[in-house]
Protein backbone atom coordinates (compact mmCIF):
# COMPACT_ATOMS: atom_id res chain seq x y z
CA UNK A 1 0.00 0.00 0.00
CA UNK A 2 2.93 2.58 0.07
CA UNK A 3 2.97 2.87 -3.39
CA UNK A 4 -1.02 4.99 -2.45
CA UNK A 5 1.04 7.29 0.44
CA UNK A 6 0.13 10.03 -2.08
CA UNK A 7 -3.95 9.48 -1.80
CA UNK A 8 -3.39 8.37 1.88
CA UNK A 9 -1.61 12.08 2.78
CA UNK A 10 -5.19 13.19 1.17
CA UNK A 11 -7.52 11.98 3.61
CA UNK A 12 -7.81 13.85 7.34
CA UNK A 13 -8.48 12.52 10.66
CA UNK A 14 -10.72 13.41 13.04
CA UNK A 15 -11.05 12.58 16.16
CA UNK A 16 -13.31 11.57 18.72
CA UNK A 17 -16.09 11.80 15.70
CA UNK A 18 -19.07 10.61 15.65
CA UNK A 19 -18.13 9.73 19.54
CA UNK A 20 -15.00 9.99 21.86
CA UNK A 21 -12.38 7.10 20.54
CA UNK A 22 -13.34 7.15 17.13
CA UNK A 23 -10.03 8.15 14.11
CA UNK A 24 -12.60 9.23 11.87
CA UNK A 25 -10.95 9.13 8.47
CA UNK A 26 -12.43 12.03 6.75
CA UNK A 27 -12.12 11.36 2.33
CA UNK A 28 -14.18 14.83 1.31
CA UNK A 29 -10.61 15.91 1.40
CA UNK A 30 -9.54 13.38 -1.12
CA UNK A 31 -12.80 14.35 -3.21
CA UNK A 32 -11.67 17.70 -2.94
CA UNK A 33 -8.49 16.89 -4.92
CA UNK A 34 -8.96 16.76 -8.87
CA UNK A 35 -6.03 14.40 -9.03
CA UNK A 36 -6.24 12.85 -6.01
CA UNK A 37 -9.63 11.46 -6.37
CA UNK A 38 -8.98 10.99 -10.23
CA UNK A 39 -6.03 8.55 -9.37
CA UNK A 40 -7.99 6.93 -6.77
CA UNK A 41 -10.76 6.07 -9.48
CA UNK A 42 -7.95 4.81 -11.70
CA UNK A 43 -6.07 2.59 -9.32
CA UNK A 44 -9.50 0.92 -7.94
CA UNK A 45 -10.21 0.76 -11.60
CA UNK A 46 -7.11 -1.09 -11.98
CA UNK A 47 -7.04 -3.40 -9.05
CA UNK A 48 -10.51 -4.61 -10.40
CA UNK A 49 -10.28 -8.38 -11.67
CA UNK A 50 -12.04 -9.24 -14.88
CA UNK A 51 -15.16 -8.05 -16.38
CA UNK A 52 -18.27 -6.78 -14.36
CA UNK A 53 -21.61 -5.79 -14.88
CA UNK A 54 -22.83 -3.77 -11.95
CA UNK A 55 -20.76 -1.74 -9.63
CA UNK A 56 -22.69 -1.26 -6.38
CA UNK A 57 -22.09 1.56 -3.92
CA UNK A 58 -23.17 1.61 -0.37
CA UNK A 59 -25.20 4.63 0.46
CA UNK A 60 -23.92 7.59 1.08
CA UNK A 61 -19.96 7.40 0.69
CA UNK A 62 -19.74 4.96 -1.73
CA UNK A 63 -22.27 6.10 -3.97
CA UNK A 64 -19.15 8.24 -5.16
CA UNK A 65 -16.81 5.63 -5.60
CA UNK A 66 -19.99 3.47 -7.53
CA UNK A 67 -20.65 5.83 -9.55
CA UNK A 68 -16.99 7.28 -10.69
CA UNK A 69 -16.06 3.08 -10.93
CA UNK A 70 -18.90 2.60 -13.64
CA UNK A 71 -17.65 4.31 -17.33
CA UNK A 72 -14.00 3.10 -16.91
CA UNK A 73 -15.34 -0.73 -16.35
CA UNK A 74 -17.89 -0.42 -17.99
CA UNK A 75 -20.85 -1.16 -15.81
CA UNK A 76 -24.07 -0.30 -14.54
CA UNK A 77 -24.63 1.40 -11.16
CA UNK A 78 -26.61 -0.52 -8.51
CA UNK A 79 -27.45 1.45 -5.26
CA UNK A 80 -27.91 0.26 -1.93
CA UNK A 81 -29.84 2.27 -0.01
CA UNK A 82 -30.62 2.68 3.26
CA UNK A 83 -34.36 1.28 3.79
CA UNK A 84 -37.65 3.26 3.20
CA UNK A 85 -35.36 4.90 0.60
CA UNK A 86 -36.35 3.44 -2.87
CA UNK A 87 -39.26 3.97 -4.60
CA UNK A 88 -40.18 0.50 -6.35
CA UNK A 89 -40.42 -3.02 -4.49
CA UNK A 90 -37.35 -4.06 -2.79
CA UNK A 91 -35.84 -6.79 -0.73
CA UNK A 92 -33.52 -5.68 2.13
CA UNK A 93 -31.03 -7.17 4.78
CA UNK A 94 -30.52 -6.65 8.53
CA UNK A 95 -27.19 -6.05 10.18
CA UNK A 96 -26.31 -5.83 13.57
CA UNK A 97 -24.76 -2.35 14.93
CA UNK A 98 -23.12 -1.52 18.30
CA UNK A 99 -26.82 -0.65 19.85
CA UNK A 100 -29.49 -2.37 17.52
CA UNK A 101 -29.65 -2.92 14.28
CA UNK A 102 -30.11 -1.39 10.71
CA UNK A 103 -30.90 -2.26 7.43
CA UNK A 104 -30.28 -1.88 3.96
CA UNK A 105 -32.43 -2.34 0.18
CA UNK A 106 -32.11 -3.05 -2.95
CA UNK A 107 -34.86 -2.56 -5.87
CA UNK A 108 -35.70 -6.56 -6.17
CA UNK A 109 -35.68 -6.28 -10.01
CA UNK A 110 -32.08 -4.35 -9.69
CA UNK A 111 -30.33 -7.22 -10.95
CA UNK A 112 -30.55 -10.01 -13.76
CA UNK A 113 -29.77 -13.19 -12.42
CA UNK A 114 -26.19 -14.40 -12.44
CA UNK A 115 -24.83 -10.52 -13.70
CA UNK A 116 -21.29 -10.01 -11.71
CA UNK A 117 -21.64 -7.21 -9.20
CA UNK A 118 -18.74 -5.22 -7.71
CA UNK A 119 -19.42 -3.97 -4.57
CA UNK A 120 -17.55 -0.94 -3.90
CA UNK A 121 -17.49 1.12 -0.54
CA UNK A 122 -15.13 4.41 0.53
CA UNK A 123 -13.97 2.57 4.10
CA UNK A 124 -14.40 -1.02 5.55
CA UNK A 125 -13.96 -1.30 9.18
CA UNK A 126 -15.74 -3.91 11.32
CA UNK A 127 -17.57 -5.64 7.83
CA UNK A 128 -20.73 -5.63 8.89
CA UNK A 129 -22.25 -3.15 6.46
CA UNK A 130 -20.72 -4.59 3.29
CA UNK A 131 -21.21 -8.58 4.34
CA UNK A 132 -24.77 -7.10 5.41
CA UNK A 133 -24.54 -5.64 1.29
CA UNK A 134 -23.27 -9.28 -0.12
CA UNK A 135 -25.85 -11.57 1.65
CA UNK A 136 -28.50 -8.71 0.14
CA UNK A 137 -26.93 -8.58 -3.55
CA UNK A 138 -26.78 -12.59 -3.41
CA UNK A 139 -30.08 -13.01 -1.98
CA UNK A 140 -31.21 -10.94 -5.33
CA UNK A 141 -29.37 -13.29 -7.68
CA UNK A 142 -26.05 -11.34 -8.18
CA UNK A 143 -22.60 -13.35 -8.14
CA UNK A 144 -20.69 -11.27 -5.76
CA UNK A 145 -17.13 -12.23 -6.01
CA UNK A 146 -14.85 -8.81 -5.26
CA UNK A 147 -15.40 -5.89 -3.37
CA UNK A 148 -13.25 -2.31 -3.04
CA UNK A 149 -12.39 0.11 -0.30
CA UNK A 150 -10.27 3.40 -0.82
CA UNK A 151 -9.23 2.50 3.16
CA UNK A 152 -9.19 -0.43 5.05
CA UNK A 153 -9.03 -0.68 8.45
CA UNK A 154 -7.30 -4.46 8.62
CA UNK A 155 -7.18 -4.76 12.42
CA UNK A 156 -10.97 -4.43 12.66
CA UNK A 157 -11.41 -7.48 10.56
CA UNK A 158 -13.48 -6.30 8.11
CA UNK A 159 -11.66 -7.26 4.92
CA UNK A 160 -10.86 -10.46 6.39
CA UNK A 161 -14.39 -11.60 6.94
CA UNK A 162 -15.42 -10.98 3.69
CA UNK A 163 -12.79 -13.12 2.08
CA UNK A 164 -14.06 -15.88 4.42
CA UNK A 165 -17.34 -15.00 2.97
CA UNK A 166 -15.68 -15.82 -0.25
CA UNK A 167 -15.05 -12.87 -1.74
CA UNK A 168 -11.60 -11.19 -3.48
CA UNK A 169 -11.04 -7.98 -0.96
CA UNK A 170 -8.81 -5.03 -2.57
CA UNK A 171 -8.13 -1.42 -0.76
CA UNK A 172 -5.94 1.24 -1.77
CA UNK A 173 -5.38 2.44 1.85
CA UNK A 174 -4.84 0.85 5.20
CA UNK A 175 -4.83 2.48 8.82
CA UNK A 176 -4.52 0.65 12.01
CA UNK A 177 -6.27 1.23 14.94
CA UNK A 178 -9.52 2.08 14.85
P1 LIG B 1 -18.34 -1.27 9.13
O1 LIG B 1 -19.73 -1.79 8.87
O2 LIG B 1 -17.94 -1.36 10.57
O3 LIG B 1 -17.32 -1.92 8.20
O4 LIG B 1 -18.37 0.29 8.83
C1 LIG B 1 -18.32 0.72 7.52
C2 LIG B 1 -19.09 1.99 7.28
O5 LIG B 1 -18.95 2.94 8.36
C3 LIG B 1 -18.55 2.66 6.04
O6 LIG B 1 -19.65 3.06 5.25
C4 LIG B 1 -17.72 3.81 6.54
O7 LIG B 1 -17.97 4.94 5.75
C5 LIG B 1 -18.14 4.03 7.99
N1 LIG B 1 -17.00 4.06 8.93
C6 LIG B 1 -16.73 3.14 9.90
N2 LIG B 1 -15.65 3.46 10.62
C7 LIG B 1 -15.18 4.61 10.10
C8 LIG B 1 -14.03 5.45 10.39
N3 LIG B 1 -13.16 5.18 11.37
N4 LIG B 1 -13.85 6.56 9.62
C9 LIG B 1 -14.73 6.85 8.63
N5 LIG B 1 -15.80 6.11 8.31
C10 LIG B 1 -16.04 5.00 9.03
Amino acid sequence: MAENDDLKALIRTILDFPKPGIQFRDITTLLLDAQGFASAIARMAAATRGPVDLVAGIEARGFIFAAALAAPLNAGVLLIRKDGKLPGATIAEDYALEYGTDRIAVHEDALAPGQRVLLVDDLIATGGTARAAVRLLRKAGGLVEQAQFLVDLPDLGGADALRADGLAVDSLIGFPGH
